[in-house]
């Protein structure tokens, strides 16, 4: 009988190791979490996945690639796991149902991050969204405002400024952490404006009718602490993501973040100095510094030539 692969993930990662152990002539699952496609479905233009010379769009990318891990052999499980006992070599899923593998690889990727006050929370779905591309179109025309100053806020706001009538991004900082590109179509923007060194330190709105939603943000100088108010509809958090390793917790090696740390591609148990064998991590599950598209699928790919090694050798 053959020894059977479970990719965690179907993202850029999930996607690319799962080609390459299919090919490789390894029963290879991948077990597609509750964000089919990885984060890339949540983009639109993607201009720098090698391979086309036009801009591609992210959904589209996502698409092909499960489309081709399934061409080469891989059987796709749309189930989310929920429980992991890595020594018994066994996930629960969402749906309740059990698996086990003789190998694992970790593509879990990463997740939105929230600011973390409570306003946020009672206006989630009511003016406050971590999408653009998803909720966007709800605000045609209005007054919104993206926080964060990394490469998703400032493709958040580039997004927004084609639908709403303004764009005011707001970061703690006086410069942006993006790539110069983004940096100069945002500060060149005619609808854009940039509040810097800024938190937001409520977000403003009308909970007592059945149709509030967001009318504001009070935000707050991280220099000198004085407090403005800004009237906006709709309040986009793109301050980075988190990895998705909770159910690895007291398992496995992490940073104090949370990413899954490696020894040559080999995640590492907690308390132990040595790998575990056959369980595998890729992408940005185990990237706190690169995190590309192209860079999870290379570790994708270096995951799954790993994994074939380990599955040969026992
Ligand atoms: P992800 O894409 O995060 O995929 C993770 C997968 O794991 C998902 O399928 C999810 O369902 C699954 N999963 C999670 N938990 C579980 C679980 N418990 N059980 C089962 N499955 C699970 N990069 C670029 O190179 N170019 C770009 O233009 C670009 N644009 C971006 C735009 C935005 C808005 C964002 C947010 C990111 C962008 N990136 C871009 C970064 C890129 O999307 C990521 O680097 C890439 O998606 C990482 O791929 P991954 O496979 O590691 O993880
Ligand atoms: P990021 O690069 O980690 O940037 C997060 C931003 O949010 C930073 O500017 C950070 O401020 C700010 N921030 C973090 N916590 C905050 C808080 N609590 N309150 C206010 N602001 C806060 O995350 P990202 O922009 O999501 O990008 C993640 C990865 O995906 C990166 O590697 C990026 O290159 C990649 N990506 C690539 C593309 C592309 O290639 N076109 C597009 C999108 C994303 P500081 O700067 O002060 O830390």
């Amino acid at each position: 009988m053959s020894k059977n692969l479970i990719i965690l993930g179907s993202g850029a990662a999930g996607c690319t190791a799962a080609i390459y152990a299919a090919r490789a002539g390894i029963a290879t699952t991948i077990i597609r979490g509750n964000q089919p496609g990885g984060q890339l479905t949540i983009t639109t233009e993607v201009e720098n996945y090698p391979g086309f010379a036009e801009a591609i769009q992210g959904p589209w990318l996502m698409e092909q690639m499960e489309a081709q891990a399934k061409h080469c052999g891989a059987a796709i499980v749309s189930d989310h796991i929920t429980e992991a006992n890595l020594t018994a070599r066994t996930l629960t899923g969402q749906s309740g149902e059990t698996y086990t593998f003789d190998a694992l690889i970790i593509a879990t990727g990463a997740s939105a991050k929230w600011l973390g006050i409570p306003s946020e929370q009672t206006f989630n779905g009511k003016g406050v969204s971590a999408c653009a591309t998803c909720d966007g179109a709800f605000y045609r025309n209005q007054h919104v405002a993206v926080v964060g100053g990394g490469n998703s806020a400032m493709e958040e706001a580039l997004y927004l400024a084609n639908i709403c009538e303004t764009v005011t991004i707001i970061h703690r900082r006086d410069d942006f952490r993006g790539e110069m590109v983004l940096r100069d179509k945002v500060k060149n923007h005619p609808k854009i404006t940039i509040i810097w060194n800024s938190t937001v330190d409520e977000i403003l709105g009308d909970t007592e009718s059945f149709m509030g939603g967001v009318t504001g943000l009070r935000l707050k100088s991280t220099t000198d602490g004085s407090t403005q108010e800004i009237p906006v509809t709709g309040v986009f958090i793109a301050i980075g993501h988190k990895p998705n390793t909770d159910i690895f917790t007291g398992q496995l090696d992490m940073d104090e973040t949370g990413y899954l740390t490696l020894i040559k591609g080999t995640v590492t148990p907690t308390h132990h100095a040595q790998p575990l064998p056959g369980i595998f991590a890729a992408g940005d599950v185990a990237d706190s510094v690169y995190r590309q598209a192209v860079t999870a699928a290379g570790m994708g790919c270096m995951a799954a030539l790993d994994c074939n090694r380990y599955l040969e050798s026992i």
